[in-house]
């Protein structure tokens, strides 16, 4: 059993009350993390308060050769990201190589070179020249979800620190392990002492203390919809910095132009990748009326044909869902979509797995459909391997349809034609469409939803600014 501690001004500590970690595809308790309270977020708080002036005097090229360390220490462990993301997630092995290992790497180079390559901006008068810097905003509190533990966090960290904050931050109680990994990798580099804090616990608890902090000047919230209600409520009348990366109820729309037998792997991949527990997932599919005849079966028999089961093994598509009360919860949904007339073509229930599987949380993909675009299994977020079809006549119908949730994360359209499938892209309301294609992502590019899908863009020069306070300084001609 792994014993988790926070990590606070460069020293790992425990608490006295802790929690239990659960790797979701055996029920076997793998870890222990400290169930920490306002009290260790002060010390957090504290430590941080202490870093800022000597993090901030450091130069942008000083703090990114740091962001270069944390990377390589990273990469050098990929391996154990991967398992130790797989164990705690329940996810394939091979997909926490693929995306979590790597993009937690990336996160960190990535940041390090947009830096080094960000020129102050200018403005010319006639008499005078307005120079725009960018300030450090001073002690952000950052708090991540599950279903992309370090891949999430080190989103956030690496802009953080590399503009000049100092950090507490707080990972999903269900999920410690990488982020414990990230903190060893942290101490190991050397980076200064309470540059980056990390403070274990429930939400309630620490989250809410990190949100409440007076001292705390931005907050990064990525969770789900309702918590982000919650941590504006908060954070808002305290005027802090706010990024809001909150739920999704995502379209995908597939013309009637399409080459199905190219197609299908994508919009399934969109479906189901993470056991469909990604914010970007697609789970409500629109499929023109005219293809629907050959759509169904293909898409069914490809999804029929997924594997489930042990996350170490190679073969499997999909593991287990991140615990055994969020299966409860896809299961609720599943039978309020059968309640709502809808009809379960495949999955719909646990597979039968062998030891130590047989009581993991598994959940077979499933794929509905009957159901009104505007039914509730339609149109709230499930978070899991559950996809609804609907059937639709027209581009614009297309367009109506998607758009009917409160939701506004991110949509796909799939066409033979790019110029097509472009024009349905740009009426989708949402903060990111993909064509052709999904979750193909450039890390420079603006990362955010509209409407209950959250505030704000993240990634690229979005992430310099966020993590940033602009201040103009303008000087007359003498
Ligand atoms: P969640 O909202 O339950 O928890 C997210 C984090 O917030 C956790 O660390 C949790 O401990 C903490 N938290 C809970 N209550 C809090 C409070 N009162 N104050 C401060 N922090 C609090 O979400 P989850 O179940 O961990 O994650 C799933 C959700 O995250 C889904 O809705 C998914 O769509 C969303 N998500 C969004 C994005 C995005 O980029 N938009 C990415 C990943 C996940």
């Amino acid at each position: 059993m792994i014993i988790i501690q926070n990590y606070i001004n460069g020293k790992f500590q425990s608490t006295d009350k802790n929690i239990e970690d659960i790797n979701p595809a055996t029920g076997e308790i793998i870890a222990s993390i400290p169930k920490s309270n306002s009290n260790e977020v002060q010390m957090a708080v504290d430590a941080a308060d202490k870093a800022r002036n000597t993090w901030s005097d450091l130069s942008l090229e000083e703090r990114t050769q740091w962001l270069d360390k944390i990377a390589d220490s990273l990469e050098s462990r990929s391996e154990q990201i991967a398992s130790l993301e797989s164990l705690d997630t329940g996810k394939p092995v091979s997909l926490a190589k693929a995306v979590d290992a790597s993009r937690s790497v990336a996160n960190f180079r990535f940041f390090a070179d947009f830096a080094r390559g960000y020129s102050p901006e200018k403005f010319e008068m006639d008499d005078a020249t307005n120079h725009v810097i960018l300030k450090p905003v001073g002690i952000a509190g950052l708090i991540t979800p599950w279903n992309l533990p370090l891949y999430l966090l080190s989103w956030k960290i690496a802009p953080a620190i590399v503009m000049g904050n100092t950090v507490v931050a707080k990972p999903s109680e269900l999920t410690p392990l990488t982020a414990n990994l990230l903190a060893e990798v942290i101490h190991d580099v050397g980076l200064p002492k309470g540059v980056v804090n990390i403070v274990h616990g429930l939400g309630s608890e620490v989250g809410q203390s990190i949100v409440e902090h007076p001292k705390i000047n931005l907050i990064s919230f990525t969770g789900g919809t309702m918590t982000g209600r919650k941590v504006a409520e908060t954070a808002a009348p305290m005027f802090k910095k706010l990024s809001l990366e909150l739920g999704g109820k995502n379209a995908t729309i597939v013309l009637d132009d399409i080459n199905l037998d190219e197609a299908i792997p994508g919009i399934a991949r969109s479906g189901f990748l993470n056991q469909g527990q990604v914010c970007l997932c697609g789970s409500r599919i629109f499929v023109s009326d005219k293809i629907w005849d050959q759509f169904v079966p293909k898409f069914v028999a490809y999804v029929k044909n997924m594997k489930v089961g042990d996350p170490a093994s190679p073969d499997s598509d999909l593991g287990a869902l991140v615990s055994f009360a969020h299966r409860d919860k896809v299961e609720s949904y599943i039978h309020l979509a059968q309640r709502e007339g809808g009809e379960i073509l495949c999955g719909g229930k646990a597979p039968k797995l062998e030891s130590p599987f047989d009581n993991g949380a598994f959940l077979e993909p499933t794929v509905v459909t009957g159901l009104s675009h505007l039914s509730r299994t339609a149109t709230e977020e499930i978070f899991g391997p559950v996809v609804t079809l609907h059937p639709f006549k027209s581009d614009e119908n297309a367009i109506e349809m998607a758009n009917c949730t409160d939701y506004g994360l991110a949509g796909s359209v799939w066409s033979g034609s790019t110029d097509r499938g472009t024009k349905v892209a740009e009426k989708i309301e949402t903060g990111m469409v993909w064509v052709n294609t999904w979750l193909h992502r450039d890390l420079r590019v603006p990362f955010g939803g509209i409407k209950d899908s959250g505030i704000g863009r993240e990634g690229g020069r979005w992430s310099l600014g966020f993590f940033s306070e602009a201040i103009n300084i303008c000087v007359k001609e003498s």
